[in-house]
């Protein structure tokens, strides 16, 4: 290629500082001031806030998206013998934490369109569960958002009314987005997010929140967050963590929600330019007509991915593979007895896809960049 380089940021989070900056600085100073480094009270209005956002009767912040999925496992007392069934075409954290609780994860092959738990066959693994005669008892469903769009909600509560399953949203890339006019975080029962600093609406550091209607749910993970406070922290009625969020990250999620609504038109506004450009070339999102996407990814597919990623980074723009190997098939979950072939859809997508530059600040030059620097590549072939 011939273009000269670039140096484009894959998330540009020093644009959105310097647009943020003297909000940022204000409410940081306040929090030095006031010295309630923990739950003072940015921690409750940002809770204020987000509920009134997702639109649920409570949010409870906390320390990562991982806490969040792990606090909300041990409110319905999970534990050793139960099956939780989730996508295996996701991020580790969301196993991870059943697996930590003794429970057992049971992967779901996707959509291979949405890349999202596919209910058909999430049906089909709780009959196999079921089948082996109380070996695993089925308790709940962790759905992901993966990329930002929300899974099918109404086809996984279905599934888990019939089987009286719980639903977990595992909402760490979706915050934002909407299924049906609802908000990602109400979607499950109980729905979960993460405030890493890459994710739609990011923190200076690690943070989680999670979302209920349910009031006992709320109390109970409350109290989880203190180490299972009662009455107070030196009153202990059950096994917790110690999962609470920073003011100092409180006070910078509430400047940050103040443009998160255009910023989420931004992602929307380039991820349709990338799709226009580029769908003809290779694949590109399928977002289904009754939602949006919060557009933590922009993801491409192509059988020529190793030829397009060293070509793009010659020119200075960078893409990574989320993800380039399924949970089923990491070193981690060896001796629970998958292998190479169980879900087809899944493996498949791990050899081709590709996530693009994706950020709100992304210029019109640069996007025009990124795509024409895939084009000609396939143009080619
Ligand atoms: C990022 C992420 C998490 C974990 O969030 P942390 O805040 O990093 O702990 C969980 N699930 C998914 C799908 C994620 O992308």
């Amino acid at each position: 290629m011939t273009t000269q380089a670039k140096h484009i940021p894959f998330v540009d989070l020093r644009a959105q500082q310097d647009r943020l900056r003297d909000s940022i600085e204000k409410r940081i100073a306040k929090v030095l001031e006031h010295g309630q480094y923990v739950m003072g009270p940015e921690v409750a209005e940002l809770e204020g806030r987000l509920a009134s956002y997702v639109g649920t009767e409570h949010c409870i912040t906390c320390s990562s998206g991982t806490d969040a999925l792990l606090m909300v496992l041990m409110a319905y007392n999970v534990g050793p013998g139960d099956a939780i069934f989730t996508t295996t075409f996701t991020f580790i954290a969301t196993a991870e934490v059943i697996a930590l609780l003794g429970a057992t994860p049971v992967f779901v092959d996707i959509d291979p369109q949405t890349y999202n738990i596919d209910p058909q066959k999430l049906q089909e693994a709780i009959g196999r569960v079921r089948s082996q005669h109380g070996s695993l008892r089925p308790e709940g469903v962790i759905a992901v958002d993966l990329f930002g769009q929300p899974a099918d909600y109404d086809s996984i509560h279905s599934i888990a009314r019939e089987y009286r399953l719980f639903v977990i949203e595992d909402a760490a890339q979706s915050f934002g987005a909407l299924y049906k006019g609802r908000r990602a975080g109400k979607l499950g029962d109980v729905g979960a997010t993460s405030f890493f600093p890459a994710k739609p609406l990011g923190c200076y550091g690690d943070g989680g929140a999670i979302f209920c209607d349910d009031d006992d749910i709320a109390e109970i993970l409350r109290s989880l967050r203190i180490h299972g406070k009662g009455h107070d922290k030196y009153d202990n009625v059950r096994i917790g963590v110690n999962g609470r969020l920073d003011t100092i990250q409180a006070a910078i999620l509430l400047s940050k929600l103040e443009v998160f609504d255009e910023e989420l038109q931004w992602r929307n506004g380039i991820a349709a330019n990338y799709s226009t450009c580029l769908k003809h070339v290779v694949g590109t999102p399928h977002v289904k007509a009754d939602r949006t996407s919060a557009w933590a990814q922009y993801s491409i597919v192509t059988e020529k991915r190793d030829q397009v990623m060293r070509e793009l980074k010659e020119v200075g723009i960078p893409s990574f593979i989320y993800y380039s190997k399924p949970l089923h098939l990491q070193e981690v979950c060896k001796s629970r007895g998958y292998s190479k072939g169980d879900f087809p859809i899944t493996e498949k997508l791990c050899g081709s896809i590709l996530s693009l530059p994706m950020h709100p600040y992304l210029t019109k030059e640069d996007q025009e960049f990124i795509i024409s620097s895939i084009s000609p590549l396939h143009e080619k072939m």
